[in-house]
This record gives C-alpha cells, structure tokens and sequence, in this order.
C-alpha cells in the first residue's frame, strides 16, 4: 500500500515502505540490489537503511566473500526480534496458534481442540485469551512485543471493525475480537476470510513467476469458500471474499447449514454431496461435519460407476461452475485456484462445471477458466496471514518513523 501524496514527508514514508516491501519479496539484499528493485537513488537507500537499522528495524549481516578474500558482502533484513506476529487460525474443530518473527519466520505453534457447544461465544473468547497469553509466555515475550494478531476464519468478517458477522463455526453469534484482545493487548487485531488469504498468498505467488495478478481461489470442503485478488488501477492488491458459498444457486432450492435456501455451498459442500449420494430429502439438516472417509467412499462409488454417487458430484459441479461464471462475470475472467480438502474429488466434479460453464453467456464468450489445483491449503493460509500482518505493520512503520 503506497501513501499517495507528494509531500517531502510523505515521499519520505513512501521510500521507507518500498525499502521494506522489497527485503518483504526477496529476503536478505545488498544496498545495490534494494537501489535496483526500488528505484530508488543510492544516497536515498543509503539515507533510509540508515534510520531503519538505528531504530531496530532492520538489521545488517556481513557475509564473507567466496574464497574469503576481499571486502564483506553487507546484507539487510528485517530484525527478526524487532517484534512478532500471532497467526490464529479458526478451523471447524481446532483453532491454531503461530508465532512469527518480523522477518516472517515461524518460532512456535501449537493448535487447541475447538469445544462445540451452543452459545459458545464467550467460552471461546476466554479460551483464545488463555492461548494467546500463553503463546507470548512459551517464548517469553511481553505482550507489547506482540505487534499484531491475525485471525483468519472462514465465513463473513467485519476485517474494519474484526468483528466475525456469521461462521461456520459460531454461527451467527457475532465475536468482536478487536473489543475482546485491545483492553488486554497493545497489538494491532486484524480479521480475514480464510479464503481471502489463500487467494492473496497464490496470487502474489504467481505474480512474481510472471502471472498476470487476478485469480479467484475456491476452496472445497464441508463449506465452500473464495476470495478474488485483483490488482486496481493503482497497482495495489484488492482482496476480497464475497460470499460465494452461500450465494445462491437455486431458487427454493436445497436446505443450507446458514439455514437459507438453495445456496452453493447446499449443492457442492460435503454434507450436500452425502445427501444427494443418500437420497436424503434435500430440506433434511445438514449433518454438523462429514468425516473425509466417508467423501472417499462416495467417491469410490463414484468411480466404479455407482449411479447415485455419480450424480452427487455432478450436482456439486454444476453448482460450482454456475456460480463461477457469475463471480467471472462481475471481476472478469480469471484463473481460479482450487484448494482444501476437497481438491481431491475435484476431477468427478469436473464435468459437472464444465457442462454449467457451457450453459452461461460467459462459458460461450471465454471458455472455461484455467483451473489450477494448488494442494497445501493450510501452509497457504499461513502465508496470507504472515505477510498480511507484516505489511500492515511495515505500513504503520513507515508512517510513524519517517516524520
Ligand atoms: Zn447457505
């Protein structure tokens, strides 16, 4: 995010930004390769790396030159211990906490069994205290050297206020987790769609191997989630994760968990491809979680030709294609990433969303988007929250130090 203004200070902060946003891209960089990847004149790189490093921001490491003749080679990076991140990510039936480093590196996690009970909001706002406190205190850090916690969920987020709206998790019981962690934590509170993180952390991926930056990531499993990263027309990344999986399908039609009717995710989630392989009447409940192993026998029906397992993952197809289709419709076309546990049943879906894609007035005009299977959901969702967290805080930096 670029500070747009031309005053001395707010080039100053800009400067200051691109510094820290390059070594955020490539690690470790000698003052010649930050001039060649900011632009930037030497006496400028010069001027900033030296109130970076005087502040504690960043650090300089000398490497011997190869044969060990001749000058050392002097490298910057951000400094690890200038402060630290929590990742918190809320799953259906654990919650994982991480501890990073400012310059991205992973010192500690450990994860913690959600307890599933109604009107648990409270209960679960006591719990991520007590593991939040107790994730400084393995490291023995003070709370201030906490710079932000992250939280990612799946479901709808207030990421202004870090208020979760409704989640598969909780429901529809709001959780304010900024008014729950500020009175007892100095740390920036920062809440994200889980999908939007993954959509974020491939797309800038793919960016630096050249892709152009606009790609859409579905995540399949019992909920249906996607975020879409987009660069606007002033370079800088939108992410966001409109509602897909809840957006709907068909009027009147199958019973969702968010208690609507005909939603996508009633169509393509695990529990809808259960109730279609079962024949269960489409407005019974849906079951609260379905163990993988049960997807994989359907599945396995499924490729030995059993009529009705077939016809379960052709439903989910149709559903995710005709939603694709509007989502391409509304961004533009896009290549759409597929993750989560549900990647691997994506082949007996394919069909399915081919055959919606070639239905709608977008599917004749473009074809079917690429469609790209990216496995290691999780890892990828980790490094949407990392370098999210540590943009923010390099933002905050900047504005603050360069004045
Ligand atoms: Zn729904």
């Amino acid at each position: 995010m670029l500070i747009r203004s031309s005053t001395p200070e707010a080039l100053r902060q800009n400067n200051s930004l691109a510094v820290l946003s390059a070594m955020r891209r490539q690690g470790m960089m000698a003052h010649t390769d930050l001039c060649a990847e900011t632009g930037l004149a030497s006496a400028t790189v010069s001027a900033i790396t030296a109130v970076l490093e005087r502040d504690g921001v960043i650090e300089r490491l000398e490497q011997k030159p190869a044969g060990g003749r001749g000058r050392p080679r002097v490298l910057f990076q951000p400094r690890r211990d200038f402060g630290y991140v929590a990742a918190v990510r809320i799953s259906s039936d654990v919650v994982q906490y991480s501890l990073v480093d400012y310059a991205g590196r992973l010192i500690d996690r450990f994860e913690e069994a959600r307890v599933h009970a109604d009107g648990a909001t409270t209960a679960f706002g006591q719990s991520f205290l007590t593991a939040l406190a107790r994730l400084a205190e393995r490291s023995r850090l003070a709370r201030e050297q906490v710079l932000a916690v992250s939280i990612s969920s799946k479901g709808i987020v207030d990421a202004d206020s870090a208020r979760l709206l409704w989640s598969p998790v909780l429901g529809g019981a709001t959780l304010d987790f900024a008014g729950l962690i500020r009175p007892l934590w100095p740390a920036r509170v920062m809440l994200a769609n889980e999908s939007l993180l993954v959509a974020q952390a491939i797309a800038g991926k793919r960016e630096a191997e050249g892709h152009a930056p606009a790609l859409a990531a579905l995540s399949l499993g019992h909920s249906i989630g996607l975020g879409v990263a987009r660069r606007d027309r002033h370079g800088e990344w939108e992410v966001t994760a409109p509602n897909f999986g809840h957006m709907q399908h068909m009027a009147g039609g199958s019973l969702c968990r968010c208690a609507s009717q005909g939603c996508v995710e009633a169509y393509a989630g695990f529990y809808a491809v259960l109730r279609t392989a079962f024949q269960v009447p489409p407005q019974t409940i849906p079951a609260k979680f379905v163990p993988i192993t049960e997807m994989e026998k359907i599945a396995a029906q499924a490729r030995a030709g059993n009529r009705m397992a077939i016809y379960a993952f052709r439903q989910a197809g149709l559903a995710l294609g005709a939603g694709l289709a509007r989502v391409i419709s509304l961004f533009g076309p896009m290549p759409v990433a597929v993750t989560g546990p549900g990647l691997r049943f994506l082949p007996l879906m394919q069909d399915g969303l081919t055959d919606a894609f070639a239905e709608t007035h977008e599917g004749r005009l473009n074809g079917v988007p690429p469609i790209l299977p990216m496995t290691g959901e999780d890892e990828l969702v980790f490094e949407g929250h990392v370098s999210r967290a540590l943009a923010e805080i390099d933002l905050t930096l900047a504005t603050a130090r360069a004045s």
